[in-house]
């Protein structure tokens, strides 16, 4: 009789544990957060202190916009709001899948042009590496042409040498004027 309810206690811990470690599982796989601030195009900060990495996106290489600007997005899509993290069985880095009103913000951020995709696998991989490109090909947002301060092809110097005569040099700067004659 004393054998058999001991045997039961150890049974009911073991349960007992097993059923915590589902729960803290659980709270690791998905939680909701409150944005205190965003920090870049690809990281924020909760209420609690916690840093969130966006899963699957970083900052893009500066072309149309500034470091600022990109951040700005994402700071427009959630800062002060309330949000749902969630992990990726496939991603083995500390990053996570934001979600705003069931909307995926990571992708956002990838179809508004203000972030790059990143290479480590996940999920939803190819889905985002197509938001990047459609992005790039319809020059949205960074990506976007008309900003560009790089003409698309070369121009030969309107700068006047000290004989007067037209510079030989090629240059992309939109003043149409190599680096020693632009104004
Ligand atoms: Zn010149």
């Amino acid at each position: 009789m004393r054998y058999s309810a001991s045997n039961c206690g150890i049974k009911h811990t073991c349960r007992l544990a097993a059923l915590f470690v589902a729960l803290s599982a659980c709270a690791l796989a998905q939680d909701t957060v409150m944005v205190r601030s965003v920090e870049n195009a690809a990281m924020f900060i909760t209420e609690s202190g916690d840093v969130i990495h966006l899963l699957g996106i970083s900052e893009p290489t500066r072309e149309a916009y500034s470091r600022q600007e990109c951040t700005d997005v994402l700071k427009k899509l959630i800062q002060g709001k309330r949000v749902i993290v969630s992990r990726d069985s496939l991603c083995e880095e500390d990053e996570w899948y934001v979600f705003l009103d069931s909307q995926l913000v990571n992708v956002i951020m990838l179809q508004q042009g203000a972030a790059a995709v990143s290479r480590q696998k996940h999920s939803r991989s190819d889905e985002f590496r197509a938001a990047y490109h459609t992005a790039k090909a319809d020059a949205v947002g960074n990506w976007s042409r008309s900003q560009a301060t790089e003409l698309i092809e070369a121009v030969q110097c309107e700068g006047l040498t000290r004989k007067h005569e037209q510079c030989t040099r090629m240059t992309h700067d939109p003043s149409r004027r190599c680096w020693q004659h632009k104004k």
